[in-house]
């Protein structure tokens, strides 16, 4: 299978490489038969061509059976109109990644991991309260008068009963319970109906536990009670939100993973961003763009009943597991001393191949 490469920005190339280095060590250890192709996008590609994002790599990211995608520093980017196109946006919409999968899980031995902590956060990723995402008249934020703001949050039945569909599809194969998280008595027609979705997609599966929590009250609870949840099922912004606060309880934010998935294509990107302030080093955590990828291989070997990818991406998670429980293969984010590279190649020493 063919994975299209796209490193982005500071340490974007860092941590993509150390992802590389597992993919191909997974891959010759299960038989994978993985190729990929990288293609520079991000300031990188703006210095050479005048655009951070080339249509040609939307192209082949479209043809290609999954994509890696890095970090972008896009706070450093020209405005749109001189090429600093929002590459993680623009991957989104062509290939309509509606929906955004975030795991948090406490590993063993990790410092500060906060206990009883593992869920996967199914962040609804097309419309919400997001200015670029959700247009009125043409306008996801505008002011009125010179001191009046306004924004727009925009919810959809269709968006909404998509993502609830894949909240309960993923609580099928975890431990079987969905939280919709939101403010319904607040937000009475927005939460109102993406909640509406969510029972009615909840009634096809009496054997997934439904509840519904408001955000404020998840935020406290995944504190001080987090091992009652499992997949949490929200609009954009509260995802946001809660999904960088639950891997701050796992540990911190460079074990930050993230699949985007739509119905036809996947692709794994670091929940965190591009950290200029640590690039160039190699001291970068690479630990969630390798557990992306882990997430992207299962997907591949679903969509393609294909079970070495399942168990592929078990051993890369297994090896991950292994080396953040040991003080010696931590990465300096995580008290440890080891580097970007190091780590990946301490991931590829555990590995177990297949039985
Ligand atoms: P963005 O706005 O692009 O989401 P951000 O401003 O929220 O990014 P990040 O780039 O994620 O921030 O960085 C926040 C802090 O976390 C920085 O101090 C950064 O160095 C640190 N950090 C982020 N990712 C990693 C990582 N993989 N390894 C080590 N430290 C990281």
């Amino acid at each position: 299978m063919k994975l299209a490469v796209l490193p982005g920005d500071d340490i974007g190339p860092e941590i993509v490489d150390a992802a590389l280095g597992v993919l191909q060590a997974v891959s010759g250890a299960f038989g994978l038969g993985l190729e990929y192709d990288v293609h520079e996008v991000g300031m990188a590609s703006w210095r050479k061509i005048g655009t951070t994002l080339h249509p040609d790599v939307v192209e082949a990211a479209r043809r290609a059976d999954g994509v890696v995608l890095g970090p972008a520093g896009m706070t450093a980017y020209p405005p749109a109109s001189d090429g600093g196109l929002n590459i993680p946006g623009t991957i989104r919409k062509q290939l309509d990644l509606f929906a955004n999968l975030r795991p948090a899980r406490s590993r063993p031995g990790v410092p500060k991991a906060h206990p009883g902590l593992d869920i996967l956060i199914v962040r609804e990723n097309t419309e919400g309260f997001y200015a670029d995402r959700t247009m009125f008249l043409g306008y996801g934020e505008f002011m009125p008068t010179p001191d009046v703001a306004m924004s727009v949050r925009k919810v959809t039945a269709a968006a909404s009963r998509r993502i609830a569909k894949v909240a309960f599809e993923m609580a099928a194969q975890r431990r079987g319970k969905v939280t919709s998280v939101g403010k319904r008595h607040v937000l009475q027609m927005t939460d109102g109906l993406f909640m509406r979705e969510a029972e009615a997609e909840a009634a096809l599966h009496p054997e997934v536990e439904y509840l519904e929590v408001d955000v404020d009250a998840m935020a406290a609870d995944l504190y001080s009670r987090p091992e009652r949840y499992d997949v949490l099922l929200t609009t954009n912004m509260f995802g946001d939100i809660l999904s960088n606060q639950a891997v701050a309880l796992s540990g911190g934010l460079g074990l930050a993973a993230a699949l985007n998935v739509g119905a036809q294509h996947a692709a794994a990107n670091a929940g965190h961003g591009s950290a200029p302030d640590i690039a160039g080093r190699g001291i970068a955590n690479p630990t969630g763009i390798i557990l992306s990828s882990a997430m992207l291989l299962r997907w591949l070997g679903q969509r393609h009943e294909r079970e070495e990818y399942g168990a592929a991406a078990l051993a890369i998670e297994s090896a991950v597991d292994k080396c953040l429980g040991d003080a010696g293969s931590r990465t300096g984010d995580l008290g440890g001393r080891i580097d970007t590279a190091g780590f990946a190649r301490a991931v590829c020493a555990n590995l177990q191949a297949r039985p």
